[in-house]
């Protein structure tokens, strides 16, 4: 690393340009690629504080079990992460979810239930498996159907997600279906949780089509119709072009994406256990403060940590974006992973795992059957499963020790679970500060960072603290805040509207 650096302004069209990208999360490692493939001639360094690439992605490897620390799989509908996996020639270790194992469960009254058919995050494409479910009251399925016949929304102001399922739905299906699933991907407080900022499309389908039942039903003709012109089954058609299931992982698990990417960079480029105090405009440069007080001068930043970190690290020198960033709440996530022997699990696990409603008062958010989606991450003869706790519901927990998490989940999941004996062995993995909360107004704030990068040019921002969690999102903020920083796109282009 060039430490100490004293630019030289007489040169700065002589040399190749040099940019820095701090984080080498998904984002960081997407910018850092797209920077070095895209625009050849520069040269790129990133910095990390941890001691090992990859931010919260990556895999454990231990006794034939193989353990994902945080995401274990990425949606397909996005293009962004099987096109980048594309990229880097690893179509081949592309994993779809075991067939046999897509539907999933939620917990009622303390048992397992199945997750109505066709129930998508906030409404039904099916009426029957609706009708037909036990985690309703006859007079919540009433309140549900009566959404058909409720006017729409007609201005565009945000509102929770709580509020809008409620509003269209009806409280026991908000408590019964949509906060579970909504809190097992964004481990956000659904009371707080911006709609718009997360899962707009359903605000999109109330204006369309006047109600959400009606909406999906229009769109699963649609779907069907496409089905039959292509010839299969719509769920597992890609907009990518590809042909993948809703969900994919790699063979070696996600660490395998985050070493093809660092083999993309060239020698000397990752600079780990490197972290970086403060970033400072100068001159139409950048000066880098590392936390060991060197500093390094180059003409473009991306900063790929989270909002918090980049907040902290623009404090002094930007406020006015510092203070914007800093809007943005976090919360942490803890994963508790556990293999037992198969034959001491009484349940069928003949789904993806189950979700775990507030109104149930648990700790668990959700508990993922890591082998029965994949099978090959345990050893024949046993199971792994991931149970998620914590989130903005239960905040405290990440600071648990093993022994007390330990104490606290297995003995609701054995339960659930119907399982005889003691796990073989266990995990934790424990993410501070890790989950952003898109509150309420997301959006606008946005609008408001948008503006203050207007004025700095040369500085990119990518991560999950922007305009998407899942790993697609990130990859495609890297990209944009790499074209950004080398002055390939506009200050527009720092947040597109989710697409969801
Ligand atoms: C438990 C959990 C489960 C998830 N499951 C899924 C899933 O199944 N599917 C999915 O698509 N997404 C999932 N996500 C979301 C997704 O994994 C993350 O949003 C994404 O990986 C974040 O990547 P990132 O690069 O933006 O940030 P991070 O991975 O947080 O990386 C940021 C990097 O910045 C570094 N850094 C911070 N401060 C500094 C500093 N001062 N100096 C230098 N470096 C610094 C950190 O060390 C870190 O390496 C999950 C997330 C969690 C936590």
């Amino acid at each position: 690393m060039m430490m100490n650096a004293v630019p030289d302004p007489t040169r700065p069209q002589q040399r190749p340009p040099h940019y820095a990208v701090v984080g080498s999360g998904i984002s960081g490692l997407a910018a850092a690629v797209e920077l070095c493939q895209k625009f050849a001639s520069c040269q790129v360094e990133v910095f990390d504080a941890a001691s090992e690439p990859g931010g919260v992605l990556g895999t454990a490897a231990e006794g034939g079990f193989q353990i994902e620390r945080s995401a274990d799989n990425f949606i397909t509908t996005l293009p962004w992460g099987v096109e980048l996996c594309h990229r880097l020639d690893l179509a081949d270790s592309l994993i779809t979810t075991n067939p046999e194992a897509r539907r999933a469960f939620v917990v009622h009254r303390g048992k397992l239930r199945p997750l109505p058919d066709g129930f998508q995050m906030l409404a039904p494409t099916r009426w029957l498996p609706l009708a037909l479910t036990p985690l309703l009251s006859p007079l919540g399925k009433i309140r549900a159907a009566a959404e058909f016949f409720l006017p729409p929304r007609r201005d565009d102001a945000d509102e929770s997600m709580a509020d809008f399922a409620r509003r269209r739905l009806g409280r026991e299906v908000y408590q019964r279906l949509v906060e579970p699933l909504v809190t097992a991907v964004y481990g956000a407080d659904t009371e707080k949780l911006s709609l718009l900022a997360t899962l707009s499309r359903f605000r999109e389908m109330e204006k369309r089509h006047r109600s959400l039942i009606r909406a999906m039903r229009v769109q699963m003709a649609e779907r069907r119709k496409r089905a039959r012109a292509a010839g299969g089954d719509s769920a597992r058609f890609a907009e990518s072009g590809a042909r993948y299931s809703m969900f994919v992982t790699l063979r070696r698990g996600l660490r395998q994406l985050i070493e093809a990417l660092v083999d993309r960079l060239p020698a000397g480029t990752l600079h780990l256990a490197t972290p970086v105090e403060a970033v400072a405009p100068a001159n139409g440069q950048w000066r880098l403060i590392f936390r060991d007080g060197a500093e390094i001068l180059v003409d473009g930043v991306v900063l790929a940590v989270p909002a918090h970190a980049a907040s902290a690290m623009t404090r002094q020198y930007l406020p006015q974006l510092s203070a914007k960033l800093g809007r943005i709440e976090y919360t942490g996530s803890t994963i508790l992973a556990a293999a037992y022997r198969r034959e001491d699990v009484r349940h069928a696990l003949d789904g993806s795992g189950c979700v775990v409603p507030a109104v149930e008062k648990s700790p668990i958010l959700a508990i993922s059957f890591s082998s029965r989606k994949y099978p090959h991450v345990a050893p024949a003869g046993t199971v792994l499963l991931r149970i998620f706790a914590g989130g903005a519901r239960r905040p405290d927990l990440v600071e648990q020790d093993e022994s007390r998490l330990q104490g606290l989940l297995l003995p609701e999941v054995e339960r659930l679970l119907s399982i005889q004996g003691r796990p073989l062995r266990t995990w934790v993995f424990r993410w501070r500060a890790a989950m952003p909360q898109y509150a309420v107004g997301h959006l606008d704030l946005l609008q408001e960072i948008r503006r203050e990068l207007a004025g700095f040019p040369g500085l990119g921002l990518a991560g999950n603290g922007y305009f998407g969690v899942g790993m697609p999102h990130c990859i495609r903020s890297g990209q944009l805040a790499a074209a950004r920083v080398a002055g390939q796109a506009s200050a527009d282009e720092f947040a597109p509207p989710p697409a969801f």
